[in-house]
């Protein structure tokens, strides 16, 4: 596994980082006992960077993964989790849910500790309730290592959150499809500028650039990669860049991502210049810029927003293959919105989702 080496907190990261927001289901329920072999089988082949969030699976992921953690020592490894400001209501909620936290996750104390997605509406909660000093308190009594954020808007906020702590980290969404905004290239080399170790999220866009459909992939198809390892590796490259999440699904997904860092290697030209096209192909047939995070769920109307969005983009990008699989959308769910806008509140993308769903309502008539 290739390390990344953090002169500034005297660290060595893995470079490929453990996701826990999109673990195994079995029976409508997390799959421990896979999550237990994906760990154990993570950390076997070098990764030692294991990422959650109290939100994710409603607080499965952190129970699933301090179950699966308890195979190895806890010195040798690094967990991230975050603290969701959106439904913060007093200072106490802080104390509730970090506690809560290390409850489910069989720990006196978090390497990693994010303020979770942020973006304009959430800072005003971190700021109100003065979650900065809430948190500097814990790292002081050493229940959190390191104080980092991750982000989900413009390079103009990102300023604006760079000026209230001397962050140890960064975590932002980048990826060679994301580059002009939340908070894009220009936000990854403020970060870079700045000496801020970053963390990569969303480096497949929830899965798209891994499932690209051949005829808009050819590119690649001309040269010897996968569609994950040339979206890994564009990544990989890049200075600053300590780890690069990936929600692992499956082992094989595991595997397949592990190959990849194991003697990840610098794109060549020509590779560089596949990786454009492919982006100009993708860009011009998809419809939404949805990476399936679930964040806007769920809809109180019965609206499967990321399901209907995922089919929609499919069934564009294959217009001109057989390609069929995942396009059913489901327009009856779509119809279901009345339009009452709660889930953007909540969506990372800042995606006009009932203005997209009558777009795509249209579209059908
Ligand atoms: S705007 Fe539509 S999709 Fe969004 S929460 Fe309201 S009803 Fe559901
Ligand atoms: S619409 Fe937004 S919040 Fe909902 S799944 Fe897509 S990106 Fe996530």
């Amino acid at each position: 596994m290739k390390m990344s080496k953090l002169n500034k907190l005297n660290l060595s990261l893995s470079k490929l980082g453990f996701g826990a927001m999109r673990l195994p289901h079995k029976d409508g329920a997390i799959d421990q006992e896979q999550v237990n072999s994906m760990v154990k089988y993570a950390f076997d082949n070098g990764i030692n960077y294991f990422d959650t969030a109290y939100v994710y699976n409603k607080g499965g992921s952190e129970i699933a993964l301090g179950i699966a953690l308890k195979q190895l020592n806890r010195e040798d490894f690094f967990v991230a989790d975050k603290l969701p400001l959106w439904t913060a209501n007093s200072a106490e909620y802080f104390d509730r849910v970090f506690n809560k936290s290390l409850e489910r996750l069989q720990t006196d104390y978090i390497d990693f500790y994010l303020m979770h997605a942020l973006d304009r509406e959430v800072y005003e909660n971190m700021l109100k309730y003065d979650a900065i000093n809430w948190a500097i308190q814990k790292k002081k009594e050493g229940k959190i290592k390191y104080l980092g954020f991750s982000i989900h808007d413009d390079y103009d906020f990102l300023l604006e959150v760079l000026k209230q702590y001397d962050w140890d980290f960064a975590q932002i969404q980048f990826n060679y499809l994301d580059l002009e905004d939340n908070p894009g290239e220009k936000g990854y080399l403020e970060l870079l500028k700045r000496d801020i170790p970053i963390i990569i999220m969303e480096p497949l866009k929830g899965g798209l650039l891994s499932d690209i459909p051949d005829n808009i992939a050819a590119p690649f198809r001309e040269l010897d990669g996968s569609n994950v390892s040339y979206a890994f590796r564009w990544l990989a490259e890049k200075q600053g860049i300590v780890t690069v999440l990936s929600g692992m699904s499956n082992m094989q997904q595991l595997e397949q991502n592990i190959e990849v860092f194991k003697d990840i290697q610098p794109l060549s030209d020509e590779e560089h210049k596949a990786i454009l096209k492919v982006e100009e192909n993708i860009k011009s047939s998809q419809k939404v810029k949805c990476t399936g995070c679930a964040y806007c769920m769920p809809c109180p109307f019965g609206v499967e927003i990321p399901g209907i969005f995922k089919a929609w983009n499919t069934k564009s990008m294959n217009i001109s293959s057989n390609w069929i699989s995942g396009t059913d959308i489901d327009y009856e769910s779509a119809q279901k919105c009345v339009e009452c806008g709660q889930c953007m509140i909540h969506c990372p993308q800042h995606i006009q989702i009932p203005e997209m769903l009558q777009k795509l309502i249209s579209e059908k008539s």
